[in-house]
């Protein structure tokens, strides 16, 4: 190989996949003059729940939404606990305290990055009332293991699903007649994006009749349509909801996304395989690995390095990758570690190790649909030139 030669120009960590259908649906959407909800956002939730396989989709304006949502249909609030894992995004707990409840962590496993089941068991206590595991990157938690131990204890299954569009448990897609509520995110960097956006699937209809009156301000149903000629002007507010609901220009995008996604799919897998053939067998690098029950999505790709191995640090190791003009990130700085979850718990960062580890040895290295099997080689070149520079 020769000398590693800098690129020009910047290479983000994420960007939207830009198709010209996606430009047309929305000038379509806004000529249609129907900007907020309408028939394209009931259009969505039509062909979502039809994609994976379950009976109700709500679409709303963010996974956010949907984590609070599914909470709330359970009347879950002040004195109940809530597992879920440290490593994720700060909504899947950020919306547990939101009710009024207390978020409970349970660590990692330090192979996949996933909420280890063993350790949500030994967090269940006579207060806990559900579980929230995260399909971390686009793997599969471990409904199986996870689904038992709710079981056991009558709790509350929510999935965040926001990297599991495509995710794949033995089989079928996350999502696919689910036992409690799986939360999806269309935000900007996500596999399906559509700018802003998320969606809340159940099998239940009870949940689903909840979410729905809740999500729009707590109005009965229909209200929606109460300018249109067959709607009514009258409605009820039956409790005091959110305004959480999808609108039709977010929906024209969702659904070119969706109709896209096969193609856009192919073209993240392609790049996983520029990066996996060029980091096997790299000892200064720990590649994630997929457990046999699960199709993973690609959402993120998860590098860690090994830190006995590298004379710098990984904070160093995302300077030399910014020098080399490559932008990525990380997934997640552990939840635990914040200041808002400092503040309240005292949580030190060895409270929950694995997860710690994780957090401070990972960099995400850019991976979406429109990146290219050249910018991924590039990236994947500048990786190994650094390792080469700084391996002990
Ligand atoms: C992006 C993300 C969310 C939040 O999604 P929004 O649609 O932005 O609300 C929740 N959980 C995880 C794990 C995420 O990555």
């Amino acid at each position: 190989m020769g000398e590693f030669q800098v690129r020009k120009d910047w290479l983000a960590f994420c960007l939207p996949d830009i198709s010209e259908a996606e430009v047309e649906a929305v000038g379509a959407a806004v000529r249609s003059g129907w900007w907020a909800k309408g028939p394209r956002t009931m259009e969505f939730e039509k062909q979502f729940a039809a994609y994976v396989g379950a009976k109700h989709c709500i679409g709303l304006n963010s996974c956010t939404a949907a984590l609070h949502l599914a909470l709330l249909t359970q009347g879950i609030g002040p004195g109940d606990e809530v597992i879920t894992t440290p490593l994720t995004f700060a909504s899947t707990a950020n919306t547990i305290l939101h009710v009024g409840a207390t978020p409970v962590f349970a660590d990692i496993d330090p192979d996949t990055g996933l909420i280890d089941p063993d350790e949500i068991e030994k967090k269940v206590t006579p207060r806990t009332r559900a579980v929230v595991p995260v399909h971390y990157s686009g793997l599969a938690a471990d409904l199986g293991r996870i689904g038992e131990i709710c079981d056991a204890h009558g709790l509350f299954l929510s999935e965040d699903a926001a990297h599991a569009v495509e995710t794949r448990y033995n089989g079928e897609l996350i999502g696919h007649h689910p036992r409690g509520a799986v939360s999806y995110s269309f935000y900007a960097t996500k596999n399906l994006a559509c700018g802003e956006g998320g969606a809340l699937i159940t099998d239940d209809d009870e949940i689903a009749a909840r979410a729905r009156v809740l999500s729009c301000h707590g109005m009965s149903a229909g209200a929606w349509n109460r300018y249109g000629k067959g709607g009514s002007w009258r409605y009820d507010i039956e409790e005091p909801g959110y305004k959480y609901n999808m609108f039709d220009i977010q929906a024209a995008l969702a659904l070119t996304q969706l109709a896209r996604m096969d193609d856009m799919q192919r073209r993240r897998f392609e790049a996983v395989q520029v990066y996996e053939e060029a980091f096997a067998g790299v000892p200064e690098l720990r590649l994630q690995k997929t457990p046999a029950y699960c199709h993973h999505s690609r959402h993120l790709y998860i590098l860690r390095i090994v830190p006995e191995r590298l004379s710098i640090s990984r904070d160093q190791f995302i300077e030399e990758l910014k020098a080399r003009n490559v932008g990525v990130s990380v997934h997640f700085i552990a939840l635990h570690t914040m200041s808002a979850y400092v503040g309240r718990f005292g949580y030190r960062s060895e409270d929950f190790p694995r997860a710690y580890a994780f957090s401070e040895s990972e960099i995400s290295l850019p991976l979406y649909s429109a990146l290219g099997r050249e910018n991924a080689a590039y990236v994947a070149e500048a990786v190994l030139d650094i390792v080469k520079k700084y391996r002990k």
